[in-house]
Parts: structure tokens; C-alpha cells; sequence
């Protein structure tokens, strides 16, 4: 028997890939286990977004270089970037694929079930998509779904265009299929995925871009929630605004990376719109008849950016109001134009404007969700504390909100298979900056 660890780093895509990729082992008989030592072959799933990302895998590798008698094996973004160097830092490595190479993952363990030792797939030139019949999904309540591989856009920080290749859409028809699969087998919750969804466009029909997409997927019997990420500003158009407008079952919220609010700065980072064309897309998912919740990507310390760059981003802060932000220092990365930039940013000034851009966004967050303090909140129950004895929920905004729910009469509480999976209205009684607490508003 065949047994295997894999260990994944970075985004929701790789999360995803990595179901497809326990997927495909297992169709070829391969079991899977909690740990490399247990295992015949270990896997990477890497991510090269920052470098403490990608020294990850190296640490892990080199923690691993005495093992005998296994396969090692680094996919993702780490295997793309580094490719075939990989076996001359990690000699015991013997398998190297890029995402792109994925369609082709299981010839490639033909290759290594006969005895390779340096098998490879980094090709970047290909139009398929990964796709799976078999999907080992880790999440029984909300599933993924890849709608789009790949980037066209050629931001000057980041490493995915090099890593995952050009932009690869599925067909829409497999697409739906995949959804109302998923329906069929009780999942209520959908997250539509790609590095920029909105530039997404269906091979088989080009009229079929996201909006349409969205809508479809939006009205597939079963589903409650659906949400997507991530966004582009440049592509996010209007309709894209309409059809979450009219749809309830698209989750309150977007994720629209800004990056920086100085236009000066997003030229540089070659983001393709400026601070304006950015700030009409927030109004028009302010004036939308839903409360949209918003959050968004930043990243500080830019080469070049000033201390007056950087208060502009502040003041983006309180114009737009996030309920969330992913915020970063700026980390050089081989091969992007930025690394050639002159005005690199001091490491420790780095820091400081992270501190304070983080600081600001928690008092806004806390603000924000005070406001919630008293109102009632649908979640979709996904787990439990048994620390606090509280039931973990997530509303459609994506906020956590954990809720304690009343004794029965008999004094008892309902068990784990009974709430998990459920929707449940909750009355929200306390805010932190990160999170909602709360009752459960009926008994259960
Ligand atoms: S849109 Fe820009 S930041 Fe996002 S994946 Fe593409 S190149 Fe990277």
C-alpha cells in the first residue's frame, strides 16, 4: 500500500489543488496519512508569494534529508520558480511540477512509481485546466471551485504570472456540473476561484464572462452562499455589481485588492487603475440596495513609496471603510520588475507603517463591528470550541461570530452532527476587532 503526506502552503488555490491533488493520488490507489514519517511520499504544495513563504518548504526539506527509502516531492509555485535548482539544493527531491503541470500528474507518478528520480513538469505553455473526476474535499460544508488558472496582468511585486502561467478559463458547463454535483451532495456553500476572476471568459462561448457565471452559479438549486475570489479592480464591472445586487445567494461581501491608495505608487506596482477608478467601484458597491461588506489586499514599504504615498493609503482606510484587511510588507521576488525599482524601503520603516496601517484597521474593524452588537445574524455553523463551549459561525460577510446556544429543557445540548452544516439566526451581544459573540436566537 501506497501511502502519502502532503503539506500545503499559501491561497485558497493551493488549498484547492491540493484536494485535486489527494484526489488524483487516491484514484491511483494511494492512501493518505497525517505524517511524513508514516509516509512513502511526501509532497510540498508550495507558495513563492513572499520569502518567508518559500523558505518554508526549504526548512521542511532540509528537516526531511535523512529519511530513506522515500519519494520527496515540491509542487506549487516554489516547484515552478525554482524548477529544476531544486534538486541541487534538495538532493533526496525527485519530483518537481508547477501547477500548470498538474493535468499531467498522474503520468508523472507513473514515472516515479518505475524508478525516476528527477521527474519534472514545468511547463507553462499549455490551455488546460486542472481538473479531476475525484476531489478530496477538507471542508464538508463549503467547497471550492476553480474557475480560472493563471494571470494576465503583470504587477511589478508579484510572482504568480511566473508561476502559474497565462490565464486559463474552464467551460462553464463543467463549471455548473461541478456545482450542482456539489448540491447533490449537500454542500450549501460555494467559493468561486482564480488569481482574477473577473477577467474570466468561457472558452466554448466568450459572451459568458464572470457576471453571467456568477448568476448561473448563483441559481443552481441547493446552494445558499456563493462567494469568489479574488478580484481585479481593472475588470470589476459593473454588471459584476448588478448581478450580486439581485441574487441573495452571492454572499454580502468582495474582496477588492487595492494594494495602495496613492495612484503615484499603483503605477509603479503596474496595477492598472489609479485611486479614482478604484474609488467608483467602492461606490458603486456602497450604493448597491445590499450591505456590502468589503475587504481588501495592501501592501506597504513599495519601493518608492513615500511617507506621503503611505498617508494616502491611511486615508483610503477611512473613506472606504474595510471590514477587513490582508495587509504586507513589501518582499522582493525573483523575477518582477520591482526588484530593479530604485527608493527600496528600509526593512524596519517597512515595519513601522505595517504596525500603524494594522493599529488604524483594527480600530475601524472594532467600530464597525460594535455597530453589529444587537442585531441578528444568519451563520452557517462550521464548528466548536470546546474551550469556551462555543459554536464557531460565519455570516455572509465572511465575519466569525461564535454563539452559545440555550439548555434544552431537559438541560442538554445539541450535538455536534445536529448543528454542524446548519444555518442558524444568532444574536450578536459582543464585538472584538476580529470577531462577534453571541446567542443562538431560537432554541435548537
Ligand atoms: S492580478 Fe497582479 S497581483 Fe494578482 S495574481 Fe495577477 S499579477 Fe499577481
Amino acid at each position: 500500500m501506497k501511502r502519502f503526506y502532503i503539506e500545503t502552503f499559501g491561497c485558497q488555490m493551493n488549498v484547492h489543488d491540493s484536494e485535486k491533488v489527494i484526489g488524483t493520488l487516491e484514484q491511483r490507489g494511494y492512501v493518505q496519512v497525517q505524517s511524513p514519517e508514516e509516509a512513502d511520499l511526501i509532497l510540498y504544495n508550495t507558495c513563492s508569494i513572499r520569502d518567508k513563504a518559500e523558505q518554508k518548504v526549504f526548512q521542511r526539506l532540509n528537516e526531511n534529508r535523512r529519511a530513506r527509502g522515500k519519494i520527496f516531492g515540491v509542487l506549487g509555485c516554489v516547484a515552478q520558480q525554482e524548477g529544476e535548482r531544486i534538486f541541487e539544493k534538495a538532493p533526496h527531491v525527485n519530483l518537481v511540477v508547477g501547477s500548470a503541470s498538474y493535468p499531467r500528474l498522474a503520468e508523472l507518478l507513473v514515472q516515479i512509481e518505475q524508478g525516476g528520480r528527477r521527474v519534472t513538469g514545468l511547463s507553462l505553455d499549455t490551455d488546460s485546466t486542472f481538473e479531476t473526476p475525484v476531489t478530496r474535499r477538507d471542508n464538508p460544508y463549503r467547497a471550492y471551485i476553480t474557475i480560472i488558472e493563471g494571470c494576465d496582468k503583470d504587477c511589478a511585486y508579484c510572482v504568480v504570472p511566473f508561476t502559474r502561467g497565462r490565464e486559463r478559463s474552464r467551460r462553464s458547463e463543467s463549471v455548473l456540473e461541478e456545482a450542482r454535483t456539489l448540491a447533490g451532495m449537500g454542500y450549501t456553500e460555494i467559493q468561486l476561484l482564480g488569481q482574477n476572476v473577473n477577467s474570466y471568459r468561457d472558452p466554448s462561448d466568450p459572451a459568458r464572462t464572470f457576471a453571467p457565471l456568477l448568476e448561473a452559479v448563483a441559481q443552481v438549486p441547493g446552494i445558499r452562499r456563493v462567494r469568489f475570489t479574488t478580484s481585479h479592480p481593472r475588470d470589476f464591472g459593473r454588471d459584476i455589481v448588478e448581478v450580486i445586487d439581485r441574487n441573495e445567494t452571492i454572499c454580502n461581501m468582495v474582496h477588492l485588492p487595492v494594494q495602495s491608495g496613492s495612484t503615484r505608487v499603483l503605477e509603479r506596482m503596474q496595477r492598472q487603475y489609479t485611486r479614482d477608478q478604484y474609488m467608483q467601484r467602492i461606490e458603486w458597491l456602497k450604493n448597491t440596495r445590499r450591505k456590502i461588506s468589503l475587504s481588501t489586499d495592501i501592501i506597504v514599504g513599495f519601493p518608492g513609496e513615500t511617507e506621503e504615498d503611505f498617508e494616502q493609503t491611511l486615508r483610503l482606510l477611512d473613506e472606504v471603510e474595510y471590514d477587513q484587511v490582508f495587509s504586507f510588507k513589501y518582499s522582493p521576488r525573483p523575477n518582477t520588475p520591482a526588484l530593479l525599482l530604485d527608493g527600496q524601503v528600509p526593512e524596519e520603516e517597512k515595519s513601522r507603517r505595517l504596525m500603524i496601517l494594522q493599529e488604524k484597521q483594527r480600530s475601524i474593524q472594532l467600530r464597525r463591528n460594535t455597530a453589529q452588537i444587537g442585531s441578528v445574524q444568519e451563520v452557517l455553523v462550521e464548528g466548536y470550541n470546546s474551550s469556551t463551549g462555543q459554536w464557531i459561525g460565519r455570516t455572509t460577510e465572511n465575519r466569525v461570530l461564535n454563539f452559545v446556544t440555550r439548555p434544552r429543557a431537559d438541560g442538554s445540548q445539541p450535538s455536534r452532527e445536529e448543528m454542524f452544516g446548519r444555518y442558524l439566526p444568532v444574536r450578536v451581544t459582543r464585538a472584538g476587532p476580529n470577531s462577534l459573540a453571541g446567542e443562538c436566537a431560537i432554541a435548537v
